[in-house]
């Protein structure tokens, strides 16, 4: 400062604010009229403090002010607002000028401040907007526009020219919208309007470019600049290049469609769970599954209340595992509907990240009612028939088998008649009589045990397997078997092995089994001349089930059918069905056991059955075993 404007009377008496400093803003002396106006002490208001009464957005205008002054050229001049001792900005005309050579802060700035007090002082200050649009906006990497207060546009940035190829000239006022994508014109025009009328900041996805080089899609985001009264002086506006987030949405979206789609096709739905937090995410064919509407709030307790209260422990054991890090879970249950409808699922799930106590489970629910009922329905059918073909081979056997019955009544009827004929005499003889009950007794006996199995076949017999002795159930296959085997000239080798284990079976369903492949023997050998010897031999196998192996002498089989022997309807007999061997196999696999066929190296041909056993020592069944001792010096 000159000496003169250094002299406190003078300088202090001025009604203006008055300072100088170095380029950098740092005031080095101010005059009384600062303390004054502001209230602070000069110790406050020197260095940078000053500019802390500055209005935040005056604030670049005025340092830009300070810093250019010392290049020389014109005085700045600007309105800036400077907070009073009660609070409140006032207006002031800013003059800002080059230090003087002969000034304390060569190189520096000096400035003057003089209230604004005139009609104009609410209007917007041109320094708003002259200094926003003087910031080198072509460094931005982002388009930047901005309008006057009704929406009149007169700046853009060179990146905006740039992207759109359009000159400020044409594009100034309302010529920008030719940047705009014709389809989306409109649109944006509208969104425009309604922020120039309510005064709101607001954003509009559009496309920009031209017709040459294309367009892309690009977000514009409005907000209005307001004066100290709250009116609207400006509009600021920047845009970015949002194309390749739109295409990667874009892509999203359709492969999201795509496996929503597919997920509804497939009747599959995922989820996403937190085993630690408990957070699950479900894909909307998740709430159509477990009948949700779609955005409710998830979590283990809405998928438990609608668990199958029989399978609850299933499907809690399921999440158990995955809450205990399961590398793999696949368990099937039943869903039930608040409506009592059932639906059978299958869940899957596997942990996605396996660093150890942070992993996430992605999982997968199918949808298996479908197939479940129809394993059901096919499941029924094939009892269905299984019973239907036991039925038609009973009709064959009821005749020898009322034969057969018919025997033992007969014996009883002659033994009764003998019986009392050793009463009637003169001296009866009591031990005789005796001998003929005891024979009755023994017929008796003989024809109940051929009908009681007899009706065990015929009935659809649903009782469960059970650990069994096979020895007996040969045995008692052989008693219906058997009139029907004579009937054909066959003679029957019974070889059972004293020593077998005993093995879970349905006993019912391997007698039919058994009925089955001495039926197809005994027919194999109906041109047999010689001995038609059929073998039926029960041995251990080395896991401790049960192998039955039932041998003919006939015509074995031929080459090429051997492929199709097991097959539903497979037959070379004029009146057979062709579902015996079938029925067999699906019985024995049933049973997690196998069958297989195959011709003797001499005549004839084998079937031989394994069933599996549960290795324990302790089901080995001695005393039917001896049974089977009787059985085989029988034969
Ligand atoms: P079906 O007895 O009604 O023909 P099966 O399924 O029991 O039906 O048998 C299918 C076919 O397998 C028979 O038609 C026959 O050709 C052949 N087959 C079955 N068992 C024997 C056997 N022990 N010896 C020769 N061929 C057999």
């Amino acid at each position: 400062m000159t000496p003169e404007l250094d002299s406190p009377n003078l300088l202090d008496t001025i009604p203006a604010l008055i300072w100088n400093g170095s380029p950098d803003g740092g005031a080095s002396s101010l005059n009384a009229a600062w303390t004054r106006f502001t209230g602070r002490p000069p110790a406050e208001l020197l260095g940078f403090g000053w500019q802390r009464l500055l209005h935040p957005d005056d604030i670049y205008c005025v340092q830009e002010g300070c810093a250019r002054a010392h290049g020389g050229g014109a005085d700045r001049r600007m309105h800036v607002r400077i907070l009073d001792a009660s609070g409140r900005y006032q207006r002031f005309l800013v003059s800002i000028s080059a230090n003087g050579a002969d000034y304390d802060a060569p190189g520096g700035f000096a400035a003057a401040a003089i209230r604004f007090i005139d009609s104009r002082a609410d209007k917007p200050t041109d320094c708003m907007g002259e200094r926003d649009l003087r910031f080198p906006w072509g460094h931005v990497p982002v388009m930047v526009w901005s309008t006057q207060a009704d929406g009149y546009l007169d700046f853009v940035n060179d990146h905006w020219v740039r992207f759109t190829g359009m000159p400020l000239e044409r594009a100034q006022g309302w010529g920008w919208q030719e940047a705009v994508h014709p389809d989306d014109r409109e649109r944006s025009m509208r969104v425009w309007r309604q922020l120039l009328e309510s005064g709101l900041e607001g954003s509009c996805e559009c496309r920009l470019g031209n017709h040459e080089r294309g367009y892309r899609w690009c977000m514009s985001i409005v907000k209005p600049r307001r004066d100290a009264t709250g009116r609207i002086v400006r509009w600021y506006g920047a845009i970015l290049d949002i194309e390749d987030r739109k295409r990667a949405e874009d892509a999203l979206r359709l492969s999201e469609a795509y496996l929503t789609d597919a997920q509804r096709l497939s009747h599959t739905g995922s989820f996403a769970l937190n085993p630690h937090t408990g957070a699950l995410y479900w894909s909307p064919e998740m709430y159509r599954l477990y009948e949700y509407e779609p955005g409710t709030k998830v979590d283990l307790r809405a998928v438990f209340a609608r668990t199958h209260p029989d399978d609850l422990d299933e499907a809690t054991r399921a999440f158990a595992r995955i809450g205990a890090g399961d590398l793999e879970v696949d368990t099937t249950h039943r869903l039930m509907m608040p409506d009592g409808r059932v639906k059978d699922i299958r869940l899957l799930a596997h942990p996605v990240d396996y660093q150890a106590g942070k992993s996430e489970y992605a999982g997968a629910v199918i949808d298996i009612s479908e197939a479940k009922q129809a394993e059901r329905r096919l499941q029924q059918a094939h009892d269905d028939l299984a019973h239907a073909t036991r039925i038609a081979t009973l009709g064959e056997l009821t005749a020898s088998i009322a034969h057969e019955v018919s025997q033992p009544l007969a014996a009883i009827a002659a033994n009764g008649a003998a019986g009392l004929r050793w009463l009637a005499r003169g001296e009866p003889d009591v031990g005789e009589a005796w001998l003929a009950v005891e024979r009755m007794i023994k017929d008796a006996q003989r024809a109940t045990d051929v009908v009681r199995q007899l009706r065990a076949l015929a009935r659809k017999d649903g009782t469960a397997r059970k650990f069994d002795d096979v020895n007996r159930i040969i045995q008692e296959t052989v008693l219906l078997a058997q009139p029907q085997l004579s009937k054909n000239r066959v003679v029957l080798k019974l070889e059972l092995c004293a020593q077998l284990p005993r093995v879970e079976v349905h006993a019912v369903q391997l007698q039919q089994v058994l009925i089955n492949l001495m039926t197809n023997g005994s027919q194999s050998m109906d041109g047999v001349d010689g001995a038609r010897v059929l073998t039926v031999t029960s041995s251990a196998s080395a896991d401790g089930g049960v192998r039955v192996v039932v041998r003919d002498v006939g015509t074995g089989f031929a080459a090429h059918d051997h492929e199709k022997l097991f097959s539903p309807f497979f037959t070379t007999k004029q009146d057979g069905m062709g579902m015996g061997l079938s029925i067999c196999k699906t019985i024995i696999e049933s049973h997690g056991g196998t069958i297989m066929a195959c011709n003797n190296a001499g005549p004839g041909a084998q079937v031989t059955v394994e069933l599996p056993g549960a290795c324990r020592p302790e089901r080995y069944a001695s005393a039917s075993s001896r049974k089977a001792d009787d059985a085989n010096s029988r034969v």
